[in-house]
């Protein structure tokens, strides 16, 4: 039996609980994905523009780049960092590597430098999946740079023009040769959206993933006639299992993968594709409902999922009603959890971000003793369940901090629980810029601004938005003569930080606020310039 050195397996008497339960299935992701290729060959699984792929296809290519990792020795547990955008090779690529046993990391299109070596030598990856090109960045010279410093990484493989490295092309010779998976063991690593600079890496095993892939359908999914719209990269959760992506193509349906973001093209598409479940930010529901104040729109078929940003429910119910759809608010967390909540217009709904999806699923809000607090009080968020892990890989100091003995995770958010058990998010407990959806770690970006020349002091903080919810400020202070706020920007920029986390605006200043026991003040910096912008 192969073992994934830091990886910490579930419990045993947990194992077992779930397993009894139903919870958890004795079966792989592959497995179940590769039965629904079969069940469903001639139907359509993928449509991305005038490409429409069948689930034969989905197999016989999968089947293919499979021969091409495992002829370069790429083995069961490997660990693989997939950064490919929202195209039928990431399905493709990706249900490659789930079906030799090797575990994809699945980095953001916006990650960099940063991000991508970091993830690549704490996952201890061999290989890395990339585009050539994507909007206009070269991610095949960015993938040859962390080969070059990762010492784990032995290939490169670029989807388009391979630049020296390897060729993301199927070999349609001989079939993949059979590997054991157990199902116990990490199936895929999602990225967490925390605090700390580079993500953490999230080991999501196949029994846990279909757990929640499963849960999320039946809230979601299984009701309708199931086409799936992603807009959002496929390669967060929202996006991939919550149902996602993965959890229509288990149910036999179709996925639409978006090639633009623009309102009105995303409704024809809609119609067009008879699309019945799409994920959206909230950012960009308030660009749907702006195209709805100018033209008519109705989406009757649609269930729109918003969620991984709060979105308040008078805001909801008036987008509900402006797009003629049904909707749904929904909490979620790479480390698992998910709850929801179905937006109705009866005014009595007090809203928030509903229940968990299972009846095994544990939300608790606590204070600063880890004691739950009654229904109504603001404090931390726990939670626990069949689809919620219990450590990060590779990080026993985290994982002391970030999961209580009882093995509930800290989510970090501050929160409360409604007298009818709705759970409502108020935000979050530590240092995260919620930039419509995407997690900014204010810390790591104060960091790399101290490494421009001049500059002494920084503090990156949240301002609220009303398109993005919140955008991120710097302010910065410096011992020599200040340059032009582009000139931090770029420098940011080739300092290899992702591209969301480049700071909306940059301020100078003579000094930062400090609490009394000198910790930097944003939140003084955060109200300071909420004031000035209310002027
Ligand atoms: P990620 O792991 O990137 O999905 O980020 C998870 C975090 O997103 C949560 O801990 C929350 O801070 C935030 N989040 C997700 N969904 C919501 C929501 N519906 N309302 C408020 N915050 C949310």
């Amino acid at each position: 039996m192969l073992v994934l050195d830091g990886f910490v397996p579930w419990p045993l008497e947990v194992v077992v609980n779930y397993i009894r339960s139903g919870h958890w299935e004795d079966r792989t992701l592959p497995d179940v994905l590769l039965a629904a290729c079969a069940q469903n060959s001639s139907r359509t699984a993928l449509v991305r523009g005038d490409d429409r792929i069948t689930y034969a296809e989905l197999e016989r290519e999968s089947a293919g780049l499979a021969v091409l990792f495992q002829r370069h020795r790429i083995r069961p547990l490997d660990r693989v960092v997939l950064q490919l955008p929202n195209t039928p090779r990431f399905v493709t690529t990706l249900l490659a590597l789930l079906r030799i046993g090797a575990i994809p990391v699945l980095a953001l299109p916006g990650h960099r430098h940063n991000e991508l070596t970091q993830l690549a030598d704490r996952s201890g990856a061999v290989a890395c999946v990339v585009p050539d090109r994507h909007e206009g960045f070269d991610h095949g010279e960015l993938a040859r740079s962390v080969l070059a410093e990762v010492n784990s990484v032995r290939h490169v493989f670029v989807d388009g023009e391979p630049a020296g490295s390897t060729q993301l092309e199927p070999d349609f010779g001989p079939d993949p040769a059979p590997v054991e998976i157990d199902p116990t063991d990490p199936a895929l690593f999602l990225l967490s959206g925390g605090t700390t600079g580079v993500p953490k890496l999230i080991p999501r095993t196949h029994q846990d993933y279909l757990c929640g892939i499963r849960a999320s359908s039946a809230a979601l999914l299984d009701h309708l006639d199931p086409v799936y719209l992603a807009v959002n990269p496929v390669a967060h959760t929202a996006a991939l299992g919550c149902p996602g992506v993965l959890g229509t193509l288990l149910a036999g349906g179709t996925a639409v993968l978006a090639t633009t973001r623009r309102p009105a093209e995303l409704f024809e598409l809609i119609e067009r594709e008879r699309v019945s479940l799409t994920t959206l930010v909230p950012p960009l529901v308030r660009t749907w409902v702006d195209a709805a104040r100018k033209q008519t729109v109705s989406l009757p078929r649609l269930m729109l999922q918003v969620g991984s940003a709060k979105f308040g429910m008078t805001e909801a119910r008036e987008a509900r009603k402006l797009l003629g759809c049904s909707m749904s608010n929904w909490f979620g967390v790479g480390e698992g959890m998910m709850t929801w909540h179905r937006v109705e217009n009866d005014s009595g709904d007090t809203g928030g971000e509903g229940r968990p999806l299972l009846s095994a699923d544990e939300i608790v809000v606590v204070d600063e003793h880890d004691n739950p607090l009654p229904p109504g009080r603001e404090g931390a968020l726990l939670v626990r369940g069949p689809y919620t892990i219990r450590a990060y890989f590779r990080a026993p100091e985290i994982n002391a901090d970030s999961f209580t003995s009882s093995g509930f995770f800290r989510t970090g958010d501050l929160a409360r629980i409604n007298a009818d058990g709705e759970l409502d998010v108020l935000g979050r407990i530590k240092d995260i810029v919620n930039r419509g959806g995407n997690k900014v770690p204010v810390e790591e970006v104060e960091h790399y601004l101290l490494t421009y020349p001049g500059v002494i002091d920084a503090a990156v903080f949240g301002v609220p938005d009303a398109v993005l919810g919140e955008r991120t400020h710097a302010h910065v202070v410096m011992n020599t003569e200040r340059p032009e706020p582009g000139a931090i920007k770029r420098h940011l920029r080739a300092r290899g930080l992702a591209t969301y986390k480049i700071p909306d605006r940059v301020v100078f200043a003579a000094q930062l606020p400090r609490t009394p026991v000198g910790k930097l003040d944003r939140r003084a910096l955060a109200a300071e310039s909420a004031g000035a912008r209310a002027k």
